[in-house]
Order: C-alpha cells, then sequence, then structure tokens
C-alpha cells in the first residue's frame, strides 16, 4: 500500500454553526469525535474510526486545504467557495453536495433610512465595504452599479455607521446583528448554505475509504431537504 492510502482519511471543518451542524451527520453514520474544538486546543481531532480524523481550520482556510489534498474533504459555505473560486488548482476541488447546513443569506445592507434604491437609480457610485468582495463585484456588475468596494475582514457593521461606506454585503442570519447597529437589509445577493468540498485526486485514489463518507453526506442532505 503507499503512503496516502494507508493515511487516515482527513475531513477539515470550521469551529461554530459548521462544526456544530457536522456532528449530528457524523453521528448517524457512527462517527464519534474525540473533542469539542470549542474547549480543545488541538487542531487535530481522531474519531472513534482509526482511519477517519477531523482538522479544525478557519472557514476560508477550508478549500485551500482540500485543493491541496491535505485534506481529502471540508464541509464550507458558499460565501467562502464563492470567494475562493478557481483557487491556485482550478478543477481540484469536486462540490458534489449541498449539505443544506447553516443556512443564511448574503445580503446588502444600509443604516435605517438611508434609501438605497433611489441611490442607486440615481446612479449613485456607492461604497461598499465587505469580507465577500469577488461576490459583491459580480452583484454589482449585473445589476450595472459603479461601486467602490472596501475589504474588511470583520466587524462591518460598524462601517455605515461611522462613514467609512454606504452599505454593506454581509451574511444576514436572523437579523439580529444588524437590527442591534440600526441597519436593515436592503437586497438579497445569494442563499448561502455549506457544501462538502472533496480533492478530485483523494477521490479517484481513495474512493473505497471515501465513497461511503459521501454516501452518508448524500442521505443526510436529502434527508434535511424531506
Ligand atoms: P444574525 O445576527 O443571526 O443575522 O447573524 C449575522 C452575523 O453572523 C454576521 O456577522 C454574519 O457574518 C454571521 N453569520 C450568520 N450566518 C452565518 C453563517 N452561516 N456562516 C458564517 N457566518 C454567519
Amino acid at each position: 500500500m503507499t503512503e496516502l492510502q494507508q493515511a487516515p482519511i482527513t475531513l477539515a471543518l470550521s469551529k461554530g454553526r459548521i462544526f456544530e451542524e457536522t456532528l449530528p451527520l457524523l453521528q448517524d453514520a457512527g462517527i464519534e469525535v474525540s473533542e469539542d474544538p470549542e474547549t480543545s486546543r488541538k487542531l487535530i481531532l481522531s474519531t472513534n474510526q482509526p482511519d477517519i480524523r477531523i482538522i479544525i481550520v478557519r472557514a476560508s482556510d477550508v478549500p485551500t486545504y482540500v485543493e491541496y489534498g491535505a485534506a481529502d474533504l471540508g464541509i464550507a459555505g458558499k460565501d467562502v467557495l464563492v470567494e475562493h473560486a478557481g483557487g491556485a488548482h482550478p478543477g481540484a476541488l469536486y462540490q458534489p453536495i449541498d449539505l443544506q447546513i447553516a443556512r443564511c443569506r448574503l445580503c446588502v445592507a444600509t443604516r435605517e433610512g438611508f434609501d438605497y434604491e433611489a441611490a442607486v437609480q440615481q446612479g449613485a457610485r456607492l461604497r461598499i465595504a465587505t469580507k465577500y468582495v469577488r461576490a459583491a463585484r459580480d452583484h454589482f456588475a449585473a445589476k450595472g452599479v459603479y461601486v467602490d468596494l472596501i475589504k474588511l475582514y470583520g466587524s462591518m457593521e460598524l462601517a455605515p455607521l461611522i462613514g467609512l461606506a454606504d452599505a454593506i454585503v454581509d451574511l444576514v442570519s436572523t437579523g439580529n446583528t444588524l437590527r442591534a447597529n440600526g441597519l436593515v437589509a436592503v437586497e438579497d445577493i445569494m442563499p448561502i448554505s455549506s457544501r462538502l468540498i472533496v480533492n478530485r485526486a483523494s477521490l479517484k485514489l481513495r474512493r473505497k475509504k471515501i465513497q461511503p463518507m459521501l454516501d452518508v453526506f448524500q442521505r443526510a442532505s436529502q434527508e434535511t431537504i424531506a
């Protein structure tokens, strides 16, 4: 057997909603994770199955680990996948299953009282602060709206409040964060959910081990939709 065939199957996950909502899917497949990443500092978590391990990485790094084959599989939000599109090895990522977990919406939001529609109709050049530069650029280009995009890495809600931007593009789930900051969603860009991603070479070389996991996730996603 080659070294690759002997190595455990590695699944890349991020902490928080994705990890929490993936756990029940793994449990359904009889896979129990040894530790909780919220309390443990470990980044490699073993499972009750010696040939399956979990690595904990930043959400936006999940596609990179899978693309390079450092992880065989990963779970990432569509927001992350849109921003990562192309990557360093185009075609290395196979995206077979929408797991329908960690669902939310990518939206344009402004301060309450800002007339977004009027600004768009008047052809005003809008300043948009966002972490999701590619999705925002594509959205406004498709609408024919001129924008100056300002890349931020967090706390985007602050930008319209202190005059850094006219609007933000951010993920909205309950809407509580926007409300708490006097902002309102004025436009939906796309629904977001998390997808299973697979390294194409791993899938080819390690199909016997990976296919049962794909089957589990496929069944789980169908149950979520049903
Ligand atoms: P909420 O207050 O429930 O609307 O959540 C909004 C905040 O949570 C924003 O800061 C978002 O960036 C973040 N958020 C909401 N849903 C997700 C998700 N599925 N994945 C990552 N971040 C999210």
